[in-house]
């Protein structure tokens, strides 16, 4: 017998709505582990350093990919993003549900160098509501959302990579469906 997965990936396209699903369940099930990533992206307004994400500047960025600090990294839409390595390899030692949200890159590094690693993928229910999110979010300027389309693309054909598929239509099923899948209820 086989135990469950312990490490879970959660990706999708941007604007599909995985930090909703995420902040959803973590709500209920604060025992969830989510990764903090470090990007070079600049804040959102309301995103908090150490919360959303790590903040840094390029050359921090530098350093942590040249330490070897990172479990994985991805240039997606102009910025870097990636997953500080100890924290999650602590969690996963200590036996909690770890969950990684990160892009398709991403998830394909983790797929290699983490056997126990459970894709998940987040799609949505139609390219014309994805477009309606990542507008009506109205967080990125036309060029940016235009970037994200473009990597959109090429996310949701790979949606055949991963182990389990979740259409976020309602973001109460899809977080109760995750919280299975990490048999966590
Ligand atoms: P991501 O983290 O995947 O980039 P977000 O969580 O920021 O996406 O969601 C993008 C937008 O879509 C937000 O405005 C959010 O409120 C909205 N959204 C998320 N899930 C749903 C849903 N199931 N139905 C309708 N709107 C949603
Ligand atoms: P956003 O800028 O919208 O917060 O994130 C953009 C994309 O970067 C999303 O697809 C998100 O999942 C991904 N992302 C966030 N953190 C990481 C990370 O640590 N590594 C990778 N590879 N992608 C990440």
């Amino acid at each position: 017998m086989s135990e469950r997965p312990r490490l879970t990936v959660l990706s999708g396209p941007s604007g599909v709505g995985k930090s909703t699903v995420v902040a959803h369940m973590r709500k209920e099930h604060p025992e969830v582990w989510l990764s903090v990533s470090a990007t070079t992206r600049k804040p959102r307004p309301g995103e908090k350093h150490g919360v959303h994400y790590f903040f840094v500047t390029d050359e921090e960025m530098d350093k942590l990919i040249a330490n070897g600090e990172l479990l994985e990294w991805a240039e997606f839409a102009g910025n870097r993003y990636g997953t500080p390595r100890a924290a999650v390899l602590e969690r996963l030692e200590a036996g909690e549900p770890v969950l990684l949200e990160i892009d398709l890159q991403g998830a394909r590094q983790v797929r290699e160098s983490m056997a126990e690693s459970h894709l998940v993928f987040l799609a949505p229910p139609s390219w014309e509501e994805l477009v309606r999110r990542l507008t009506g979010r109205g967080t990125e300027p036309p060029e940016v959302i235009e970037r994200r389309l473009q990597a959109a693309q090429v996310e949701l054909a790979a949606e055949p990579e991963f182990d389990v598929t979740l259409v976020n239509t309602s973001v109460e099923d899809v977080a109760r469906e995750l919280l299975a899948l990490m048999d966590v209820v």
